[in-house]
C-alpha cells in the first residue's frame, strides 16, 4: 500500500477508520461497528500499525496517523458537503467536472477526474488529490507533474536555448530573429500537447490552458 485513499472506502469506514488508525488491528475491530466492513478496513489498519511499529523501533520515517486521519477526515467532510449540495441542486461530485468562467459544470472536462472522485477543490479553488502518499520521503522526490499542476509547470519557453520546452522532455526550436520560424514552433508545440501517446491527459489540459482548445 503506497497511498491511502480515503475515496475508496465508504463515509463509516472512513469514520471507524479516523477513531481506530493506529491501534492494533485486534483491538480495534473489536469495536466495529455493523456497518462497516472488515475486509474493507483491515488492510488499512494493519498497514499503518506496521509503519507506526517500524517507526517505533527502527526510526523509519512515514507520513504519521495524524496525517492520514486529516486526509480521511478531509474527505468525509467534502462527501458530506456534496450530499448537502445535491439536495441543493448543485453537481453530486463537482471534481468530476471542469467549471467555465460563468461557474457552469461540464462534466469529465480537461483535468477533472474520470470514472470515480479523486480529488476536491480547496479554499482557494485549487484542485487537491484525496489521496495521501504513505511514504515520508515523498515530498523531496521529483514527481511528473499531476492532472492539478500541470497548467502551471506544462510548458515553458527557454529563452537561451530557443525553445518551447515540454514537461515531457519534448522541445519544440526556432530561429529567435524569425517572427514565423517563432510562431511555427509554437504551433508544433500546440501539434505535440494534442497528439503526445503519454501522460495524454495531461497533455490535453496543457494544450486547453494554453491555447484555450484551439489548434
Ligand atoms: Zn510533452
Amino acid at each position: 500500500m503506497e497511498k491511502i485513499d480515503p475515496v475508496l472506502y465508504s463515509i463509516e469506514e472512513n469514520q471507524f477508520l479516523i477513531e481506530h488508525l493506529g491501534e492494533p488491528p485486534l483491538v480495534a475491530l473489536r469495536s466495529l461497528p455493523p456497518t462497516v466492513n472488515p475486509r474493507a478496513v483491515t488492510p488499512v489498519l494493519e498497514e499503518i500499525y506496521s509503519l507506526e511499529q517500524l517507526r517505533e523501533h527502527r526510526g523509519e520515517e512515514w507520513a504519521g496517523v495524524d496525517a492520514v486521519k486529516a486526509s480521511l477526515k478531509r474527505y468525509v467532510e467534502e462527501a458530506l458537503k456534496w450530499q448537502n449540495d445535491k439536495r441543493r441542486g448543485r453537481v453530486r461530485f463537482p471534481s468530476m467536472h471542469i467549471f467555465d468562467t460563468k461557474g457552469r459544470p461540464h462534466r469529465g472536462g480537461p483535468g477533472s477526474d474520470s470514472g470515480r472522485v479523486k480529488s476536491y477543490f480547496d479554499a482557494q479553488g485549487e484542485r487537491k488529490e484525496f489521496a495521501l502518499e504513505l511514504s515520508g520521503e515523498v515530498e523531496d522526490v521529483w514527481k511528473a507533474p499531476t492532472q492539478a499542476d500541470a497548467p502551471k509547470s506544462g510548458i515553458k519557453l527557454n529563452d537561451e536555448l530557443n525553445r518551447w520546452e515540454c514537461f515531457c522532455g519534448w522541445t519544440s526550436s526556432f530561429n529567435p530573429d524569425s517572427r514565423s520560424s517563432q510562431n511555427a514552433a509554437r504551433a508544433r508545440m500546440s501539434k505535440h500537447l494534442r497528439t503526445a501517446t503519454d501522460q495524454v491527459e495531461v497533455h490535453r489540459e496543457i494544450h486547453t490552458n494554453e491555447f484555450g482548445g484551439a489548434n
